[in-house]
Parts: structure tokens; sequence; C-alpha cells
């Protein structure tokens, strides 16, 4: 790899996080990737279409002349936080990477983006370079520049170390030379193993193809606003948002399931207001700092529902 990549890279990992560079040459490949996906798939363009259509392949050109794209994964925590049901303190799980998980219009104001993107320029400013945050398919650019790779549960491993990491996606016009483009692989660990695909609540996860059949998969829908389908009995809820089954039993994970943070703790009266769906504003300030610091302020409105269904699934 080039000089000033390597650079970059030994300086983005002195921070903790991982990196890789792959040219700006592939982002065709990667939209053909995701486009035959939902073509052979037609359930994956149904259900994650409209999520699909969002990504960026090239709206940054006029601002800038993009030569790399920049593949970040940060290690995150799983996250825990109490709620108080009376005298009943109880435990709800937050998978990792929902600290950072925004919206790719909110992410501009998302503190930890904002600290991961500052750095990320302090660096290549050094070179007199730039980088744009962008919306593209992380799992999947991560995967085929060889930063990580996918699990049978479609989740990405990072250098096959756990799939506990948060990944982002910047353009740069910092030249790549010898990148580290490749073709998706499946871990190793997935050969002879299913214990993700005998975990998962809704047989979401496939024997039959790689995809998952994502229509079956609870993150869909907790993820969403609306009401959960009548097939989702309580059994499936084990997060506040998102699903961990595939992930706690995998085995590849298993030095990290006890990387876990304590962020916030809401007494009883607060945990009331949240299940009445006090609006943000009527909150009192500690109580919305308190979902700040666990980034539920732009996911407030599925907590309530979301809660309800740990409490219904004897959870909490
Ligand atoms: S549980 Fe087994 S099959 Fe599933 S992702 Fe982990 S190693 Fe692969
Ligand atoms: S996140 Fe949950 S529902 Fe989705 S595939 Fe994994 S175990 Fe199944």
């Amino acid at each position: 790899m080039g000089r000033v990549t390597d650079n970059f890279i030994k300086h983005i990992e002195s921070y903790g996080f991982k990196a890789r560079i792959v040219s700006i040459e592939h982002i065709k490949e990667i939209q053909s990737d995701m486009e035959n996906t939902r073509r052979i798939h037609r359930d994956i363009d149904n259900y994650i279409g409209k999520y699909i259509d969002k990504f960026n392949y090239g709206i940054w050109e006029n601002s800038l002349k993009a030569k790399s794209i920049i593949i970040i994964a940060i290690p995150q925590p799983i996250v825990r936080i109490h709620f108080t049901f009376g005298m009943k303190r109880c435990a709800a799980i937050m998978p990792p990477m929902y600290l950072l998980n925004t919206s790719n219009e909110l992410e501009k104001k998302q503190k930890k983006i904002i600290e991961v993107t500052s750095i990320i320029e302090k660096i290549l400013s050094n070179e007199n370079f730039k980088a744009i945050k962008t919306n593209l398919p992380c799992k999947l650019l991560a995967a085929r520049s060889g930063l990580g790779v996918y699990g049978r549960n479609n989740i990405c491993y990072i250098d096959n170390e756990s799939s506990f990491y948060w990944i982002g996606v910047y353009m740069s016009d910092m030249p790549c030379k010898d990148d580290s483009w490749q073709k998706n692989s499946i871990m190793n660990a997935c050969r002879n193993c299913s214990l993700c695909l005998k975990n998962c609540p809704r047989g979401a996860i496939a024997d039959d193809r790689f995809i998952i059949h994502a229509n079956k998969c609870i993150t869909l829908y907790n993820e969403c606003e609306g009401d959960f389908p009548k097939w989702m009995d309580s059994n499936c809820h084990n997060s506040i948002i998102g699903c961990m089954k595939c992930q706690m039993i995998c085995p590849v994970n298993k030095n990290y399931i006890r990387n876990i943070e304590d962020l916030a703790e809401f007494d009883n009266d607060e945990t009331k207001m949240i299940l009445v769906k006090t609006p943000l504003s009527e909150l009192p300030e500690t109580t919305y700092k308190k979902l700040k610091s666990i980034n539920f302020i732009e996911d407030y409105n599925l907590l309530a529902r979301n809660l309800k269904a740990l409490i219904s699934s004897r959870l909490l």
C-alpha cells in the first residue's frame, strides 16, 4: 500500500479504530452488487429496498474529486440500560453500533460521528486531503475491502475478531494505488457451524441461501414505527432495539460478550414517562440527557413500544 494510505491507517489505528482504503473505481461494482442482490432476491427489494435506495453513489462529486473510499470500523460495547418499575430495577440490552446509529439526514448532528469525522479530517489534513462521510453499504464495503468478513447471519465481523463494531464510510481525494479490494467471503468459522441459525427467534437466517430472510428478522420491525406483526410473539424480543440473538451465540464473539457498559438508569418516574410516550420536549432535562447518552433521541418514538415488548417477553 502507498505511503500516504499506509500512514493514514497507522494513524487511525492509534485511536483504536480499524480502516481499509479502496479505490473509488470500485463504486460501480458496489452499486451493481446491491442491484443484483435486490434483482435476485425480490423479498430483499420489497422489504429493504427503501433503505438501499438511499445509498449515495455519486452526489458528493460536486464537493470532492474523490479518489478513494475509506472504510472505518470502531469497536463498540454492548450497552445496558436500567429501567425502574416500582421497586424493581430491570436491565435492557442495546446491541453494539446503536450508540452511533443515525439516519443519513441527522448524522451531521450526531456527536460521536462528528468526533470520528473530525479525527479523520485532522489526519488527512496533514497531507492536504479531505474526506466526506457518505451513505454507502458499509458491511459490503468492509467485506470487499478486506476489513471484515460476513458471517452466516449476514453480520460483518471485523478482522475476524468480533461483530461488535460500528462501520462508517468516507469518500476522500487521497489517492489509493494498491487497494485491498477482494471477493466477498464467509467466515471460516461458519463452515461447520449453524448456531446463529438455530438461535434466531424467527428463522431469518437461511439454510438455502446466503442472504438472510430480512422480512423475518425482528430488527426490521423494531427499528421502525408501527405495530409488530402478529407472528412476532413475545419470545422474539431480546433488546431495546435490534436483536442480539445471532451475535450472542456466535463463538467468534465469545471474548467480547462481556464487554457491557452501563450507560443510563431511568428511575420509576422517568420509566413511566417513557412508557406513556411523554413528548421529548416535556421530559426533564436530566431524562433527555440520559436518552441522548444512549443515542435514543432520534428513535425516541420507538422506545415505549420496544420497552413494552420487553416487558411482555418477561425479560424485564
Ligand atoms: S454462529 Fe457460527 S455460523 Fe453463525 S456467524 Fe457465528 S460462526 Fe458463523
Ligand atoms: S438479528 Fe435476530 S432476528 Fe435477525 S437474523 Fe439475527 S437472530 Fe435472527
